[in-house]
């Protein structure tokens, strides 16, 4: 595939743009690859590219039941950053946000990786006290945060409001190289490459059930017919339940949809993204003016992928609260992704009770910041059955107790 640089795009505006390749091919499905993963989101891609890069393995299909990116991956606020609490957290978010750095470089495709910093605002004493923690155990691991004071706050954000009706800005954490990127990109650049390898990505192609023998995988049977496999990775967010269930097994996980808007665009007013977990808003701004805003999460397990009226007033109080300015803001657009919560608020990556199936899964929230460092973990799992910064995530854990609790991290909208 032609590389993408300066050159080339000169040479195509004196041409028109007919040169241009297609990004990724659209091929029928073979009868058998050695390894299936389902779910074209950018944790499946991601995996698909880590394989092949990382490992040689290259005899790949990634089957999407919609479009590639149409999921969670196009639908989220982009926000990246790597502040947890747990080290086993820490470490893989840590991972992607360094891979993050030079994504754009690696695949050939500008991700517009944007590290203007992100703040999660603390508004009570508790999270002041929660917040702090964090910093702490964020230095331990090689993470780069500070709990930062009103007015430092200020300085970084000058349209926000310290003196809230409900509650006061107390202090911030503070991480600077933390940012956002370009979610669609992210999932173009992945298959882009993917496709390069000579993977297949075959999109409108939706798995039905799992076949296994003697309790190992064989294969799934899609919308396309059944297609042979030697190893099966499932990535399909909010259906993740609905998957395991084909192939026999169940997750601790409960889906439910989260949801975002957007603003007309406006001239740059904000150049971080600022969470505020106890109003319970979030913002940044797009390249393109707009204000993206995230909200919350249904209080009740379902499948919509859509907005609704009672999060925009919820949201919108909460961001009229932080930033007056947004009650003069007219919103374009509202919609909803069906995310994958579980109880302990961290991922699942692991194998499962079937020989050759491992699931990845339970990002709920907050997985767009997570994509390569999830991509190459597992990756490392399903090549070598071991992966040093996926260990700790197993489905074990629930049975044994070790919960790698992120509900300060994580519990909040993302
Ligand atoms: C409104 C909103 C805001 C968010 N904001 C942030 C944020 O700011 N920062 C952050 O880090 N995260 C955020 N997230 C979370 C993040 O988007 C997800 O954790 C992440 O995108 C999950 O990626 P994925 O590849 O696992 O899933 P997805 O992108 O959802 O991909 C899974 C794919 O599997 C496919 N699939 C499902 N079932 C089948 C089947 N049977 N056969 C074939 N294909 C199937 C689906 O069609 C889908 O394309 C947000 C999410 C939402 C909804």
């Amino acid at each position: 595939m032609k590389r993408y640089s300066a050159f080339a795009v000169a040479r195509e505006a004196a041409r028109f743009h007919m040169g241009w390749e297609r990004a990724w091919a659209s091929p029928e499905p073979k009868p058998k690859y050695d390894v299936i993963i389902i779910g074209a989101g950018g944790h499946g891609l991601a995996t698909a590219y880590y394989l092949g890069k990382n490992f040689g393995i290259t005899n790949v299909a990634v089957l999407e039941k919609g479009w590639l990116g149409g999921g969670n991956t196009g639908r989220n606020t982009t926000i990246i950053r790597s502040n947890y609490l747990q080290d086993p957290s820490a470490a893989i978010y840590e991972k992607a946000r360094s891979l993050y750095e030079t994504m754009s470089q690696d695949l050939n495709y500008n991700v517009m990786f944007s590290p203007r910093g992100v703040i999660m605002l603390a508004q009570t004493e508790h999270e002041v006290r929660g917040y702090k923690r964090t910093a702490h155990a964020n230095a331990l691991q090689g993470v780069t945060t500070e709990f930062i004071t009103p007015a430092r706050v200020k300085e970084i954000v000058p349209i926000i409001n310290l003196d809230g009706p409900r509650y006061p800005v107390l202090g911030g954490l503070w991480q600077a190289r933390g940012g956002t990127a370009r979610h669609d990109a992210v999932a173009w650049g992945y298959a882009r490459a993917c496709s390069d390898m000579g993977m297949h990505i075959i999109q409108k192609c939706e798995v039905t059930g799992v076949r296994s023998e003697g309790g190992k995988v064989v294969g799934v049977t899609t919308s396309k017919g059944d297609i042979d496999c030697n190893k099966l990775g499932m990535v399909v967010a909010g259906n993740a339940g609905h998957v395991a269930d084909m192939a026999g097994f169940r997750l601790p996980v409960e889906s439910v949809a989260l949801q975002a808007l957007v603003s007309e665009p406006i001239k740059p007013c904000m150049d971080c993204v600022v969470m505020a977990n106890t109003v319970h808003g979030y913002m940044s701004q797009s390249d393109k003016g707009e204000m993206v805003i995230g909200g919350g999460t249904d209080g009740f397990n379902n499948y919509t992928q859509r907005g609704s009226f009672h999060h925009i007033e919820e949201t919108v109080r909460a961001l009229v609260e932080t930033f007056p300015m947004v009650a003069r803001l007219k919103m374009l657009r509202q919609w909803g992704g069906i995310v994958d919560v579980t109880g302990d608020r961290s991922p699942i990556i692991g194998t499962t009770p079937v020989e050759g199936i491992f699931i990845n899964c339970g990002w709920g929230t907050g997985g767009f910041k997570a994509i390569p460092g999830s991509g190459w973990g597992f990756a490392e799992l399903m090549a070598k059955g071991y992966s040093p910064l996926t260990d700790a995530f197993g489905l074990n854990r629930f049975y044994e107790g070790r919960f790698i609790d992120e509900s300060v991290a994580a519990g909040v909208a993302h």
